[in-house]
């Protein structure tokens, strides 16, 4: 059996310099009241155009983005591989409301399909719905609002990029993953993917949408779109996460009175994450999981499922993932075990990763006992 313990294993590529920044990171990010302020300060920074790569490069920047290009990324792609660890390059320009950004994004995840066919570390690409079309468009969409013109040539637009990423995924035998975001706008993403995966995934899972386990109408989505994938021939593939979005979720459902689509507490997202996680393992004759998540407890819950029902660790279509800079002790004691373990890798320009680097702030204030610096 796995043990997440061993530190030599999860730490043994980093220097005692990188150990010793990460411990001092995480200390800070430590603090909440730190993480507000210094959230706040840099949102204003940002909106008055001041510089703020001096503050983030050496700092968080560094520490859970890969770098600001994919050929940046190129070290941290060998030095994971050198222990068996994969890469998922994840373009993180985010909060982009222009159609030449959106077009942009569009060519770097192609861009990131073409460093993947030829890396053997790289199993998948992924891209945000966000990244292909505005918020604001997909949130009017998913309302009933009635779209103008121009609107409705944009959604037609988001939706071809969506068709040309993942046919683009497809010819290169590169599976691509789409992240889900806020559930105002998730059911549209979900359309459009479903749509896709339909399209794509008959002759193997090569298109996974992703599945919010805080949302508590997920594990009967799963269950249906498995009934109906079946039906129909084709792979369900499954990116399963805990969902990155709970306060803003609940802010708004309280705001605009209607009922919170997530739990009412952690044991029920938890309880439906490891169900979701066993039903794709148990089906995995019709499609494929990918577990994203730092939590112990649920990715021991698939290792032993998996033993329970003579899966091969390396199985092809049960992948783990974790954020980089974060859970290395799960990450290499998975792939030390010999499963497919995938690391989330950012990047792209400091300025437009922020978003992404204060959900990481955030998240960890509550972290512990899963970093370096806990070890030293
Ligand atoms: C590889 C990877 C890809 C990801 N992709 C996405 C994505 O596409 N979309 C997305 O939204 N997020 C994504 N995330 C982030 C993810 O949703 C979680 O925010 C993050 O991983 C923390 O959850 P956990 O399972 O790792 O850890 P845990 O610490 O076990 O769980 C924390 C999570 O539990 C839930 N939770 C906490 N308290 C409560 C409560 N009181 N009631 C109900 N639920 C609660 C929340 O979702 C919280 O984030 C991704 C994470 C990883 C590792």
């Amino acid at each position: 059996m796995v043990s997440f313990e061993n530190t030599e294993i999860a730490f043994r590529d980093k220097s005692g310099n990188k150990l010793r920044k990460a411990y001092w990171l995480f200390r800070m990010v430590g603090s909440p009241l730190l993480v507000k302020t210094g959230s706040g300060l840099l949102k204003a920074a940002l909106w008055m155009r001041l510089p703020v790569n001096w503050a983030l490069k050496p700092t968080v920047f560094s520490h859970f983005c890969g770098g600001e290009t994919i050929a940046d990324c190129q070290p941290t792609i060998r030095q994971l591989g050198e222990s068996n660890v994969l890469t998922i390059l994840d373009y993180s320009a985010e909060g982009k409301s222009r159609e030449e950004d959106f077009d942009h994004t569009r060519d770097q995840i192609l861009a990131t399909i073409d460093k993947a066919a030829e890396e053997r570390h790289i199993p998948y690409a992924v891209f945000k719905p966000t990244g292909m079309a505005s918020f604001e468009l997909l949130a009017k969409v998913q309302s009933g609002a009635a779209l103008n013109a121009a609107e409705e040539k944009a959604f037609e637009r988001a939706k071809s990029r969506f068709d040309r990423v993942c046919a683009y995924g497809v010819s290169k035998g590169v599976p691509v993953m789409i992240d889900s975001e806020e559930s105002w706008i998730q059911d549209v993403a979900d359309g459009i993917v479903e749509e896709m995966m339909f399209r794509y995934n008959a002759e193997g899972p090569m298109i996974f949408n992703t599945l919010q386990m805080y949302r508590h109408d997920r594990l009967a989505y799963l269950e249906d779109f498995f009934r109906r994938a079946r039906k129909k021939g084709i792979y369900a593939a499954f990116k399963l996460v805990r969902g990155a979005y709970m306060e803003k979720e609940r802010e708004r459902a309280a705001r605009m009175n209607y009922p919170s689509p997530i739990y009412p507490d952690k044991d029920a997202t938890d309880k439906a994450f490891d169900d979701a996680a066993e039903l794709c393992v148990r089906n995995l004759d019709a499609g494929a999981v990918c577990v994203g998540t730092h939590n112990e407890h649920s990715c021991t819950r698939v290792v032993e499922l998996m033993k329970q029902l003579d899966i091969a660790p390396g199985h092809k279509d049960v992948s783990f993932a974790q954020l980089l800079g974060m859970s290395d002790h799960i990450s290499y004691n998975l792939a030390n075990g010999g499963y497919q373990v995938c690391k989330y890798v950012p990047y792209g320009p400091v300025r437009t990763v922020v978003p992404y680097l204060i959900r990481r702030a955030e998240e960890n204030t509550s972290v512990a006992g899963r970093l370096p610096g806990s070890c030293t």
